[in-house]
Protein backbone atom coordinates (compact mmCIF):
# COMPACT_ATOMS: atom_id res chain seq x y z
CA UNK A 1 0.00 0.00 0.00
CA UNK A 2 1.62 3.53 -1.11
CA UNK A 3 2.33 6.00 1.78
CA UNK A 4 -0.83 8.36 0.15
CA UNK A 5 -3.16 5.51 0.27
CA UNK A 6 -2.45 4.82 4.06
CA UNK A 7 -2.57 8.79 4.98
CA UNK A 8 -6.00 8.86 3.31
CA UNK A 9 -6.80 5.50 5.41
CA UNK A 10 -5.77 7.01 8.22
CA UNK A 11 -8.14 10.34 7.85
CA UNK A 12 -11.12 8.29 6.77
CA UNK A 13 -10.57 5.92 10.36
CA UNK A 14 -10.02 9.04 11.89
CA UNK A 15 -13.58 10.58 10.91
CA UNK A 16 -15.18 6.98 11.55
CA UNK A 17 -13.94 7.19 15.38
CA UNK A 18 -15.55 10.80 15.79
CA UNK A 19 -18.54 9.57 14.48
CA UNK A 20 -18.59 6.57 16.39
CA UNK A 21 -18.17 8.45 19.87
CA UNK A 22 -21.18 11.01 18.47
CA UNK A 23 -23.50 7.63 17.87
CA UNK A 24 -22.32 6.21 21.03
CA UNK A 25 -23.23 9.81 23.14
CA UNK A 26 -27.12 8.49 22.88
CA UNK A 27 -28.73 5.25 23.22
CA UNK A 28 -30.63 5.42 19.56
CA UNK A 29 -27.84 5.80 17.52
CA UNK A 30 -25.03 3.84 19.92
CA UNK A 31 -25.33 0.36 17.24
CA UNK A 32 -24.80 3.10 14.39
CA UNK A 33 -21.85 4.34 16.80
CA UNK A 34 -20.29 1.00 17.07
CA UNK A 35 -20.45 -0.21 13.37
CA UNK A 36 -18.81 3.17 12.82
CA UNK A 37 -16.05 2.54 15.19
CA UNK A 38 -15.17 -1.26 13.82
CA UNK A 39 -15.19 -0.33 10.29
CA UNK A 40 -12.99 2.93 11.23
CA UNK A 41 -10.52 -0.10 13.54
CA UNK A 42 -10.68 -2.50 10.45
CA UNK A 43 -9.75 0.21 8.09
CA UNK A 44 -6.69 1.31 10.88
CA UNK A 45 -5.46 -1.77 11.38
CA UNK A 46 -4.92 -2.75 7.58
CA UNK A 47 -3.53 0.21 6.40
CA UNK A 48 -0.89 -0.03 9.49
CA UNK A 49 -0.51 -3.81 8.41
CA UNK A 50 -0.36 -3.74 4.94
CA UNK A 51 1.19 0.25 4.90
CA UNK A 52 4.37 1.11 4.05
CA UNK A 53 6.57 0.85 7.69
CA UNK A 54 5.82 -3.03 7.62
CA UNK A 55 8.56 -4.78 5.41
CA UNK A 56 7.45 -8.20 3.71
CA UNK A 57 9.36 -10.19 6.31
CA UNK A 58 7.19 -8.94 9.37
CA UNK A 59 3.79 -9.56 7.57
CA UNK A 60 4.14 -13.14 9.22
CA UNK A 61 4.94 -12.22 12.77
CA UNK A 62 2.51 -9.32 12.77
CA UNK A 63 -0.36 -11.70 11.24
CA UNK A 64 0.97 -14.36 13.43
CA UNK A 65 0.58 -11.79 16.95
CA UNK A 66 -3.10 -10.98 15.45
CA UNK A 67 -4.55 -14.14 15.42
CA UNK A 68 -2.97 -15.02 19.03
CA UNK A 69 -4.27 -11.72 20.20
CA UNK A 70 -7.48 -11.79 18.49
CA UNK A 71 -8.50 -15.18 19.51
CA UNK A 72 -7.64 -14.39 23.09
CA UNK A 73 -9.92 -11.25 22.80
CA UNK A 74 -12.29 -13.09 21.30
CA UNK A 75 -12.69 -16.21 23.76
CA UNK A 76 -12.69 -13.23 26.57
CA UNK A 77 -15.69 -11.43 25.05
CA UNK A 78 -17.79 -14.23 24.76
CA UNK A 79 -17.05 -15.87 28.25
CA UNK A 80 -17.23 -12.91 30.02
CA UNK A 81 -20.75 -12.01 31.94
CA UNK A 82 -22.17 -9.25 31.92
CA UNK A 83 -21.23 -7.97 35.29
CA UNK A 84 -17.81 -9.11 34.64
CA UNK A 85 -17.63 -6.23 31.96
CA UNK A 86 -15.98 -3.81 34.08
CA UNK A 87 -13.06 -6.17 35.28
CA UNK A 88 -12.39 -7.23 31.55
CA UNK A 89 -12.53 -3.69 30.67
CA UNK A 90 -9.84 -2.91 33.49
CA UNK A 91 -8.21 -5.46 32.14
CA UNK A 92 -7.71 -4.31 28.55
CA UNK A 93 -6.91 -0.66 29.61
CA UNK A 94 -3.65 -2.16 31.61
CA UNK A 95 -3.18 -4.22 27.96
CA UNK A 96 -2.90 -0.71 26.51
CA UNK A 97 -0.38 0.63 29.51
CA UNK A 98 2.12 -2.87 28.91
CA UNK A 99 1.86 -2.02 24.77
CA UNK A 100 2.64 1.54 25.82
CA UNK A 101 5.76 0.43 28.01
CA UNK A 102 7.17 -2.01 25.76
CA UNK A 103 7.17 0.51 22.90
CA UNK A 104 8.86 3.01 24.77
CA UNK A 105 11.71 0.11 25.42
CA UNK A 106 12.02 -0.79 22.57
CA UNK A 107 12.09 2.29 20.69
CA UNK A 108 15.04 3.51 22.79
CA UNK A 109 16.87 -0.09 22.18
CA UNK A 110 16.55 0.55 18.24
CA UNK A 111 19.03 1.68 16.74
CA UNK A 112 17.91 1.55 13.21
CA UNK A 113 17.22 5.25 12.92
CA UNK A 114 19.79 7.81 14.95
CA UNK A 115 18.51 10.75 15.74
CA UNK A 116 20.52 13.96 17.01
CA UNK A 117 20.15 17.13 18.51
CA UNK A 118 16.78 18.51 19.04
CA UNK A 119 14.88 15.77 17.95
CA UNK A 120 17.01 13.31 19.52
CA UNK A 121 16.08 15.15 22.62
CA UNK A 122 12.42 14.94 21.48
CA UNK A 123 12.41 11.44 21.00
CA UNK A 124 13.51 10.42 24.15
CA UNK A 125 11.24 13.20 25.97
CA UNK A 126 8.47 10.54 24.67
CA UNK A 127 10.09 7.61 25.61
CA UNK A 128 10.31 8.48 29.15
CA UNK A 129 6.57 10.35 28.96
CA UNK A 130 5.42 7.60 27.57
CA UNK A 131 6.68 4.73 29.73
CA UNK A 132 5.63 7.09 32.91
CA UNK A 133 1.98 6.99 31.54
CA UNK A 134 2.01 3.61 30.37
CA UNK A 135 3.22 2.05 33.88
CA UNK A 136 0.74 3.82 36.01
CA UNK A 137 -2.03 2.69 33.64
CA UNK A 138 -0.47 -0.23 33.87
CA UNK A 139 -0.14 -1.33 36.72
CA UNK A 140 -3.41 0.79 38.34
CA UNK A 141 -5.62 -1.13 36.06
CA UNK A 142 -4.18 -4.20 37.18
CA UNK A 143 -5.19 -3.83 40.77
CA UNK A 144 -8.48 -1.77 39.69
CA UNK A 145 -9.31 -5.46 37.67
CA UNK A 146 -8.24 -6.64 41.65
CA UNK A 147 -11.06 -4.94 43.28
CA UNK A 148 -14.14 -4.58 40.75
CA UNK A 149 -13.32 -8.66 41.03
CA UNK A 150 -13.12 -8.77 44.42
CA UNK A 151 -10.03 -10.03 44.24
CA UNK A 152 -8.28 -7.44 45.96
CA UNK A 153 -10.27 -5.73 49.35
CA UNK A 154 -12.21 -2.58 47.89
CA UNK A 155 -11.49 -0.40 51.07
CA UNK A 156 -8.65 2.03 50.32
CA UNK A 157 -5.59 1.29 52.08
CA UNK A 158 -3.88 4.43 53.31
CA UNK A 159 -0.27 4.51 54.05
CA UNK A 160 1.21 6.99 56.19
CA UNK A 161 2.62 9.73 54.76
CA UNK A 162 1.44 8.60 51.20
CA UNK A 163 1.11 12.69 49.85
CA UNK A 164 4.71 12.81 50.90
CA UNK A 165 5.85 8.99 49.35
CA UNK A 166 4.06 10.02 46.26
CA UNK A 167 5.44 13.43 46.56
CA UNK A 168 9.35 11.92 46.69
CA UNK A 169 8.72 9.62 43.76
CA UNK A 170 7.64 12.63 41.78
CA UNK A 171 10.60 14.20 42.25
CA UNK A 172 12.74 10.87 41.96
CA UNK A 173 11.10 11.10 38.42
CA UNK A 174 11.61 14.40 37.60
CA UNK A 175 15.74 13.76 38.51
CA UNK A 176 15.85 10.96 36.64
CA UNK A 177 14.15 12.06 33.60
CA UNK A 178 17.03 14.93 33.69
CA UNK A 179 19.79 12.43 34.10
CA UNK A 180 17.48 10.41 30.98
CA UNK A 181 17.95 13.13 28.28
CA UNK A 182 21.11 13.93 29.30
CA UNK A 183 22.89 10.83 28.88
CA UNK A 184 26.30 11.15 27.07
CA UNK A 185 26.82 6.96 26.17
CA UNK A 186 24.45 4.56 24.00
CA UNK A 187 22.89 2.85 26.23
CA UNK A 188 23.26 5.35 29.38
CA UNK A 189 19.85 5.82 29.98
CA UNK A 190 18.67 2.45 30.47
CA UNK A 191 19.13 2.73 34.39
CA UNK A 192 17.52 6.39 35.07
CA UNK A 193 14.15 4.39 32.41
CA UNK A 194 14.38 1.48 34.98
CA UNK A 195 14.28 3.05 37.87
CA UNK A 196 11.57 6.02 36.73
CA UNK A 197 9.89 2.76 35.27
CA UNK A 198 9.43 0.87 38.45
CA UNK A 199 8.57 3.89 40.52
CA UNK A 200 5.34 4.48 38.53
CA UNK A 201 4.68 1.21 38.46
CA UNK A 202 4.24 1.85 42.30
CA UNK A 203 2.72 5.06 41.87
CA UNK A 204 0.13 2.97 39.90
CA UNK A 205 -0.35 0.41 42.52
CA UNK A 206 -0.49 3.38 44.83
CA UNK A 207 -2.82 5.38 43.44
CA UNK A 208 -5.87 2.91 42.62
CA UNK A 209 -4.75 1.00 46.37
CA UNK A 210 -5.73 4.20 48.44
CA UNK A 211 -9.07 4.80 46.31
CA UNK A 212 -12.13 2.84 47.19
CA UNK A 213 -15.58 2.37 47.91
CA UNK A 214 -18.15 4.39 46.18
CA UNK A 215 -14.86 6.46 44.39
CA UNK A 216 -14.01 3.21 41.97
CA UNK A 217 -16.37 4.42 39.19
CA UNK A 218 -14.40 7.60 38.79
CA UNK A 219 -11.03 5.42 38.64
CA UNK A 220 -12.38 3.20 36.02
CA UNK A 221 -13.18 5.95 34.08
CA UNK A 222 -9.69 7.56 34.84
CA UNK A 223 -7.68 4.57 33.62
CA UNK A 224 -10.16 4.55 30.69
CA UNK A 225 -8.78 8.40 29.98
CA UNK A 226 -4.89 7.16 31.01
CA UNK A 227 -4.70 4.19 28.46
CA UNK A 228 -5.93 6.57 25.71
CA UNK A 229 -3.43 9.22 26.79
CA UNK A 230 -1.16 6.14 26.75
CA UNK A 231 -1.37 4.92 23.34
CA UNK A 232 -1.32 8.40 21.79
CA UNK A 233 2.02 8.65 23.38
CA UNK A 234 3.21 4.89 21.60
CA UNK A 235 1.44 7.09 18.37
CA UNK A 236 4.39 9.80 19.02
CA UNK A 237 7.04 7.31 19.60
CA UNK A 238 6.27 5.42 16.62
CA UNK A 239 5.52 8.29 15.06
CA UNK A 240 2.33 7.21 14.12
CA UNK A 241 -0.57 10.08 13.68
CA UNK A 242 -3.66 8.04 13.71
CA UNK A 243 -2.86 6.59 16.87
CA UNK A 244 -1.92 9.84 18.10
CA UNK A 245 -5.37 11.11 17.54
CA UNK A 246 -7.41 8.11 18.49
CA UNK A 247 -5.18 8.39 21.83
CA UNK A 248 -6.24 11.64 22.23
CA UNK A 249 -9.82 10.83 21.63
CA UNK A 250 -9.95 8.29 24.00
CA UNK A 251 -8.32 10.08 26.56
CA UNK A 252 -10.32 13.26 26.63
CA UNK A 253 -13.60 11.81 26.56
CA UNK A 254 -12.39 9.48 29.44
CA UNK A 255 -11.37 13.02 31.14
CA UNK A 256 -14.94 14.29 30.38
CA UNK A 257 -16.41 11.23 31.86
CA UNK A 258 -14.54 11.30 35.16
CA UNK A 259 -15.31 14.91 35.19
CA UNK A 260 -19.34 14.17 34.73
CA UNK A 261 -18.57 11.18 37.12
CA UNK A 262 -16.96 13.43 39.89
CA UNK A 263 -20.04 15.87 39.51
CA UNK A 264 -22.72 12.95 39.69
CA UNK A 265 -20.58 11.58 42.79
CA UNK A 266 -20.78 14.96 44.13
CA UNK A 267 -16.95 14.85 44.55
CA UNK A 268 -13.46 16.75 43.86
CA UNK A 269 -11.71 15.53 41.22
CA UNK A 270 -8.02 16.02 43.01
CA UNK A 271 -9.72 14.56 46.10
CA UNK A 272 -10.69 11.34 44.52
CA UNK A 273 -6.77 10.40 42.65
CA UNK A 274 -5.45 12.08 46.29
CA UNK A 275 -7.64 8.61 47.77
CA UNK A 276 -8.84 7.58 50.60
CA UNK A 277 -12.46 7.47 49.90
CA UNK A 278 -14.72 8.09 53.17
CA UNK A 279 -11.49 9.01 55.43
CA UNK A 280 -10.80 11.88 57.76
CA UNK A 281 -7.23 13.04 58.57
CA UNK A 282 -5.90 9.79 57.40
CA UNK A 283 -8.22 7.29 58.90
CA UNK A 284 -10.28 5.13 57.21
CA UNK A 285 -14.05 6.48 58.49
CA UNK A 286 -16.14 3.75 59.91
CA UNK A 287 -19.42 3.04 57.87
CA UNK A 288 -21.17 2.79 61.48
CA UNK A 289 -21.74 6.39 62.09
CA UNK A 290 -25.27 6.73 62.73
CA UNK A 291 -26.20 2.74 63.17
CA UNK A 292 -29.59 2.36 61.38
CA UNK A 293 -31.91 0.81 63.64
CA UNK A 294 -35.20 -0.53 64.10
CA UNK A 295 -37.07 -3.39 62.45
CA UNK A 296 -37.50 -3.90 58.60
CA UNK A 297 -41.09 -4.98 57.35
CA UNK A 298 -40.95 -7.98 54.59
CA UNK A 299 -43.45 -8.68 51.50
CA UNK A 300 -44.17 -11.00 49.66
CA UNK A 301 -44.29 -11.22 46.16
CA UNK A 302 -47.81 -11.39 45.90
CA UNK A 303 -48.49 -8.54 48.17
CA UNK A 304 -45.69 -6.37 46.35
CA UNK A 305 -47.87 -7.42 42.70
CA UNK A 306 -51.11 -5.81 45.13
CA UNK A 307 -49.11 -2.83 45.90
CA UNK A 308 -48.13 -2.48 42.23
CA UNK A 309 -51.50 -3.26 40.82
CA UNK A 310 -52.91 -0.30 42.57
CA UNK A 311 -50.13 2.28 41.74
CA UNK A 312 -50.66 5.05 39.17
CA UNK A 313 -47.07 5.79 39.11
CA UNK A 314 -44.57 3.62 39.58
CA UNK A 315 -40.54 4.31 39.57
CA UNK A 316 -38.33 1.34 39.29
CA UNK A 317 -34.79 1.74 40.36
CA UNK A 318 -31.95 -1.15 38.97
CA UNK A 319 -28.97 -1.63 40.32
CA UNK A 320 -26.15 -3.41 40.64
CA UNK A 321 -28.27 -6.33 41.98
CA UNK A 322 -30.39 -6.91 38.88
CA UNK A 323 -27.31 -7.25 36.61
CA UNK A 324 -26.48 -10.06 39.04
CA UNK A 325 -29.76 -11.87 38.89
CA UNK A 326 -29.68 -10.70 34.86
CA UNK A 327 -33.63 -9.88 36.28
CA UNK A 328 -33.91 -7.17 33.43
CA UNK A 329 -36.26 -9.00 31.04
CA UNK A 330 -38.56 -9.84 33.59
CA UNK A 331 -38.25 -6.01 34.53
CA UNK A 332 -39.34 -5.73 31.01
CA UNK A 333 -42.35 -8.10 31.03
CA UNK A 334 -43.66 -6.61 34.72
CA UNK A 335 -43.06 -3.10 33.00
CA UNK A 336 -45.11 -4.14 29.60
CA UNK A 337 -48.16 -5.40 31.95
CA UNK A 338 -48.61 -3.04 34.36
CA UNK A 339 -48.07 -0.21 31.60
CA UNK A 340 -50.92 -1.97 29.87
CA UNK A 341 -53.12 -1.58 32.29
CA UNK A 342 -52.57 2.30 32.54
CA UNK A 343 -49.76 2.51 34.94
CA UNK A 344 -47.33 4.88 34.66
CA UNK A 345 -44.03 2.54 35.11
CA UNK A 346 -41.31 5.11 34.37
CA UNK A 347 -37.35 3.84 35.31
CA UNK A 348 -34.97 6.05 37.44
CA UNK A 349 -31.41 5.38 36.53
CA UNK A 350 -28.26 7.05 38.69
CA UNK A 351 -25.03 7.51 37.20
CA UNK A 352 -23.27 5.25 38.91
CA UNK A 353 -25.68 2.26 39.45
CA UNK A 354 -24.16 -1.39 38.94
CA UNK A 355 -20.42 -1.60 38.52
CA UNK A 356 -19.10 0.78 35.26
CA UNK A 357 -20.82 3.87 33.89
CA UNK A 358 -24.11 3.42 31.75
CA UNK A 359 -24.37 -0.20 33.06
CA UNK A 360 -28.18 -0.31 33.57
CA UNK A 361 -28.93 1.28 30.40
CA UNK A 362 -27.28 -1.29 28.69
CA UNK A 363 -29.23 -3.66 30.63
CA UNK A 364 -32.85 -2.24 29.87
CA UNK A 365 -31.86 -1.30 26.33
CA UNK A 366 -31.11 -4.97 25.76
CA UNK A 367 -34.37 -5.91 27.48
CA UNK A 368 -36.25 -3.66 25.28
CA UNK A 369 -37.22 -1.26 27.30
CA UNK A 370 -38.24 1.95 25.35
CA UNK A 371 -35.82 4.56 26.06
CA UNK A 372 -38.65 7.42 26.84
CA UNK A 373 -39.46 5.71 29.96
CA UNK A 374 -35.52 5.44 31.61
CA UNK A 375 -34.52 8.54 33.47
CA UNK A 376 -31.71 10.31 34.46
CA UNK A 377 -31.57 10.67 38.20
CA UNK A 378 -32.10 14.80 37.76
CA UNK A 379 -34.58 14.04 35.70
CA UNK A 380 -36.82 12.00 38.13
CA UNK A 381 -35.67 12.86 41.74
CA UNK A 382 -38.22 15.46 42.31
CA UNK A 383 -40.91 13.25 41.07
CA UNK A 384 -40.93 10.76 43.87
CA UNK A 385 -43.41 12.47 46.34
CA UNK A 386 -45.73 11.94 43.78
CA UNK A 387 -45.02 8.57 42.80
CA UNK A 388 -46.85 5.39 44.67
CA UNK A 389 -44.45 2.87 44.95
CA UNK A 390 -40.26 3.06 44.24
CA UNK A 391 -39.26 -0.55 43.27
CA UNK A 392 -35.97 -0.71 44.08
CA UNK A 393 -33.86 -3.97 42.28
CA UNK A 394 -30.92 -4.65 43.39
CA UNK A 395 -29.89 -1.24 44.15
CA UNK A 396 -28.29 -0.19 47.80
CA UNK A 397 -25.73 2.56 47.81
CA UNK A 398 -27.85 4.89 45.23
CA UNK A 399 -30.66 4.91 47.12
CA UNK A 400 -28.72 5.49 50.96
CA UNK A 401 -30.87 7.94 52.85
CA UNK A 402 -27.32 8.47 55.04
CA UNK A 403 -25.74 10.47 51.85
CA UNK A 404 -28.15 13.05 52.83
CA UNK A 405 -28.63 12.58 56.23
CA UNK A 406 -26.11 11.16 57.97
CA UNK A 407 -23.05 14.15 57.37
CA UNK A 408 -20.40 11.56 59.29
CA UNK A 409 -21.72 8.76 56.33
CA UNK A 410 -18.57 8.17 54.28
CA UNK A 411 -20.97 8.60 51.11
CA UNK A 412 -21.90 11.96 52.93
CA UNK A 413 -22.78 14.60 49.93
CA UNK A 414 -23.08 11.79 47.61
CA UNK A 415 -26.19 12.60 45.52
CA UNK A 416 -28.88 9.20 45.51
CA UNK A 417 -32.08 8.60 44.28
CA UNK A 418 -34.58 9.46 47.06
CA UNK A 419 -36.80 6.58 46.90
CA UNK A 420 -38.21 7.19 50.39
CA UNK A 421 -40.11 9.91 49.11
CA UNK A 422 -42.76 7.96 47.64
CA UNK A 423 -45.83 6.55 48.98
CA UNK A 424 -43.87 3.13 49.22
CA UNK A 425 -40.73 1.96 48.65
CA UNK A 426 -40.18 -1.76 47.69
CA UNK A 427 -36.64 -3.02 48.19
CA UNK A 428 -35.26 -5.71 46.16
CA UNK A 429 -32.44 -7.97 47.58
CA UNK A 430 -31.39 -11.36 48.96
CA UNK A 431 -29.95 -10.22 52.77
CA UNK A 432 -29.36 -7.13 54.73
CA UNK A 433 -25.64 -6.58 53.51
CA UNK A 434 -24.07 -3.33 52.47
CA UNK A 435 -23.84 -2.46 48.77
CA UNK A 436 -20.46 -1.79 47.23
CA UNK A 437 -19.77 1.22 49.47
CA UNK A 438 -19.69 -1.00 52.64
CA UNK A 439 -22.31 0.99 54.07
CA UNK A 440 -25.47 0.64 56.53
CA UNK A 441 -28.78 1.67 54.70
CA UNK A 442 -31.40 3.21 56.57
CA UNK A 443 -33.67 2.92 54.01
CA UNK A 444 -34.29 -0.09 54.95
CA UNK A 445 -36.30 0.75 58.48
CA UNK A 446 -38.03 3.24 57.21
CA UNK A 447 -41.88 3.24 57.84
CA UNK A 448 -42.82 3.13 54.53
CA UNK A 449 -40.15 0.73 53.05
CA UNK A 450 -40.69 -2.83 52.36
CA UNK A 451 -38.34 -5.60 52.07
CA UNK A 452 -38.67 -8.02 49.02
CA UNK A 453 -35.93 -10.64 50.44
CA UNK A 454 -34.41 -13.08 47.38
CA UNK A 455 -32.94 -13.09 44.41
CA UNK A 456 -34.05 -10.57 41.89
CA UNK A 457 -34.94 -12.78 38.82
CA UNK A 458 -36.87 -15.24 41.22
CA UNK A 459 -38.89 -13.10 43.20
CA UNK A 460 -39.80 -10.69 39.76
CA UNK A 461 -40.74 -13.88 38.47
CA UNK A 462 -42.93 -14.85 41.17
CA UNK A 463 -44.34 -10.80 41.32
CA UNK A 464 -45.00 -11.58 37.41
CA UNK A 465 -46.79 -14.43 37.98
CA UNK A 466 -49.19 -12.79 40.72
CA UNK A 467 -49.71 -9.80 38.48
CA UNK A 468 -50.79 -12.16 36.14
CA UNK A 469 -53.35 -14.13 38.55
P1 LIG B 1 -24.64 -1.76 45.34
O1 LIG B 1 -23.39 -2.50 45.13
O2 LIG B 1 -24.66 -0.63 46.28
O3 LIG B 1 -25.80 -2.75 45.84
C1 LIG B 1 -26.18 -3.86 45.10
C2 LIG B 1 -27.12 -4.69 45.94
O4 LIG B 1 -27.63 -5.71 45.10
C3 LIG B 1 -26.40 -5.37 47.09
O5 LIG B 1 -26.68 -4.73 48.30
C4 LIG B 1 -26.91 -6.82 47.04
O6 LIG B 1 -27.55 -7.13 48.28
C5 LIG B 1 -27.94 -6.82 45.92
N1 LIG B 1 -27.84 -8.01 45.09
C6 LIG B 1 -26.74 -8.66 44.66
N2 LIG B 1 -27.07 -9.73 43.95
C7 LIG B 1 -28.43 -9.79 43.95
C8 LIG B 1 -29.38 -10.70 43.38
N3 LIG B 1 -29.00 -11.77 42.69
N4 LIG B 1 -30.69 -10.44 43.59
C9 LIG B 1 -31.11 -9.38 44.30
N5 LIG B 1 -30.23 -8.49 44.86
C10 LIG B 1 -28.92 -8.70 44.67
O7 LIG B 1 -25.15 -1.34 43.87
P2 LIG B 1 -25.74 0.04 43.35
O8 LIG B 1 -26.05 -0.21 41.91
O9 LIG B 1 -26.80 0.54 44.27
O10 LIG B 1 -24.53 1.06 43.48
C11 LIG B 1 -23.36 0.92 42.70
C12 LIG B 1 -22.14 0.96 43.59
O11 LIG B 1 -21.02 0.47 42.84
C13 LIG B 1 -21.81 2.37 44.04
O12 LIG B 1 -21.22 2.35 45.31
C14 LIG B 1 -20.78 2.77 42.98
O13 LIG B 1 -19.94 3.80 43.41
C15 LIG B 1 -20.02 1.48 42.79
N6 LIG B 1 -19.31 1.36 41.52
C16 LIG B 1 -19.91 1.78 40.36
C17 LIG B 1 -19.23 1.75 39.18
C18 LIG B 1 -19.87 2.33 37.94
O14 LIG B 1 -19.15 2.75 37.05
N7 LIG B 1 -21.18 2.36 37.86
C19 LIG B 1 -17.86 1.17 39.09
C20 LIG B 1 -17.34 0.69 40.36
C21 LIG B 1 -18.06 0.79 41.52
P3 LIG B 1 -27.67 -8.65 48.76
O15 LIG B 1 -26.30 -9.20 48.81
O16 LIG B 1 -28.34 -8.56 50.10
O17 LIG B 1 -28.53 -9.35 47.75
Amino acid sequence: MSASLATVSYIGATILFILSLGGLSNPETSRRGNVYGIVGMTIAVLATVFGPRVTMGGLPLIIGAMAIGGSVGLYAAKKVQMTQMPELVALMHSLVGFAACVVGFASYIDTSIVFTGAEKTIHEAEIYIGILIGAVTFSGSVIAFGKLSGKINGKPVLLPARHWINLAGLLIVIYFGHVFLNAETAGGGTFPLIVMTLISLAFGVHMVMAIGGADMPVVVSMLNSYSGWAAAATGFMLSNDLLIVTGALVGSSGAILSYIMCRAMNRNFVSVIAGGFGTGGGQVAKSDGAQPAGEVVPVSAVETAELLREAKNVIIIPGYGMAVAQAQHTVYEITKFLREKGVNVRFGIHPVAGRMPGHMNVLLAEAKVPYDIVMEMDEINDDFPATDVAMVIGANDIVNPAAQEDPNSPIAGMPVLEVWKAKTSIVMKRSMASGYAGVDNPLFYKDNNRMLFGDAKKMLDEVLVALHA
